[in-house]
């Protein structure tokens, strides 16, 4: 069936549309129009000049690691291995133990639904996220090759750097690993390590890079590299983050991960935020809001290879974020949300998530949803969450609250 939301301030990468109407048909768009007219044979959904964003597309996240509170007792770490040790002997992580590993993968995809991400890139061997990330509330995305990191004692993930470099060439998907998070003699070679063994190509994507040097750069940019920048772990962790500035002049393609809850950030709104803060410290001007946004859009769609996604067009796949704001500057809206603004999110065509208001949508359209408070404001949200929560808090024999999904049954 197909149905439409008209008088939407419709944001695509050229153009923003005020009063315009998308079409979705099962789960792609169909149509964009520049004017909202009277369908007698379609659903019409008046969006009432709300912010029409494509779904966002998260680059980096680890989602068996959704919990809190963050670990890290010894900051700033030398390197990822030395807050590994800290996260393994952590009470926190004794605790995230007793949990079924599928419920960390429903609330971590959850607490991205609530900010209006509809894809994330959960960085694990694949048989892993086979065998718990089923029925999630948002897409992951599952087509890429992949390392742990560049280094002797990367965990052992994939089937080695070279293999699986080839691998994404050869199916045209993202080949994906950390590199340079940290200032060990190993870890500042990362680069020079992938340039060795012939990894350097539009398919990488390199997660981090805190410690890229000018010459690591230049290699970067030359052979059209990826790059995920992940703020506020970064800076948690190391007290350090990607130059993000000098990779953008480079040309490089960055897009924005959140990593896991237990060093990164709990909502893309805290990211946004430290994103924005960073830069104005390191680089004494505003980062411009549409870059930002192009981090989680179509920056992140071409990272990932996902022609279908990042943006809105007809034929993409129907992936949609709505917020409340003005429309004079809709990226700074975004980039100023919080979860109070996001007022409906569709996945594949459907509402996912959303404002009380659109709960008229969800019933015509038979979604099972549950009625919820999400920091105070009511909202309706497809699947179980407050099963979820409950299950999770027996679990651990208390009522664990979960700063990143601040949610509860209305
Ligand atoms: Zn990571």
């Amino acid at each position: 069936m197909a149905w439409e939301l008209v008088n939407g301030t419709i944001v695509t990468p050229h153009d923003v549309i005020e009063r315009g109407a998308i079409t979705i048909d099962k789960t792609r768009i169909a149509q964009v129009a520049k004017t909202s007219r009277k369908a007698n044979d379609t659903m019409q959904i008046d969006v009432n000049g709300m912010l029409v964003f494509p779904g966002l597309i998260n680059c980096h996240d680890h989602l068996m690691g959704t919990y809190v509170p963050r670990v890290g007792d010894r900051r700033p770490y030398l390197n990822w291995l030395e807050w590994d040790n800290d996260l393994k002997s952590a009470a926190a992580y004794a605790e995230r133990q007793q949990i079924e590993s599928s419920d960390l993968y429903q609330i971590g995809g959850f607490r991205h639904l609530l900010c209006g991400i509809t894809r994330v890139q959960d960085h694990i061997p694949h048989f892993v996220r086979e065998l718990f990330g089923k029925n999630m509330p948002i897409r992951i995305i599952s087509d890429f090759a992949m390392a742990h990191s560049v280094t002797s004692f990367a965990l052992k993930w994939g089937d080695g750097i070279e293999v699986e470099h080839a691998k994404a060439k050869e199916k045209n998907i993202p080949f994906i690993t950390h590199c340079s998070e940290g200032y060990d003699e190993e870890t500042l070679k990362s680069v020079e390590t992938l340039a060795a063994k012939h990894a350097l190509s539009k398919q990488t994507v390199l997660i981090h890079g805190i410690a890229f040097s000018d010459r690591d750069i230049e290699m970067l940019a030359e052979n059209k590299c990826n790059v995920v920048w992940c703020p506020v772990s970064n800076l948690y962790m190391f007290e350090q983050t990607a130059r993000v500035k000098e990779l953008m002049d480079a040309g490089i393609n960055v897009s924005l991960g959140t990593d896991s809850p237990m060093s990164g950030s709990f909502s893309i709104f805290e990211e946004f935020r430290t994103a924005r803060e960073f830069y104005k410290f390191a680089y004494g001007k505003a980062i411009d809001d549409r870059v930002l946004v192009d981090m989680l859009t179509v920056n992140a769609a071409r990272a990932m290879c996902l022609p279908d996604a990042g943006e809105i067009a007809e034929g993409k796949t129907a992936d949609l974020l709505l917020i409340d704001g003005a429309s004079t500057n809709p990226w700074a809206a975004l980039t100023h949300a919080d979860y109070a603004d996001v007022m409906l999110v569709i996945a594949d065509g459907q509402p996912r998530y959303g404002d009380i208001a659109f709960q008229p949508v969800f019933e015509a359209m038979k979604i099972p949803y549950q009625n919820v408070l999400v920091k105070g404001a009511r909202k309706i949200i497809a699947g179980d969450i407050i099963g979820v929560q409950e299950r999770i808090r027996r679990a651990v024999k208390f009522k664990k609250e979960l700063d990143f999904l601040p949610i509860e049954a209305a």
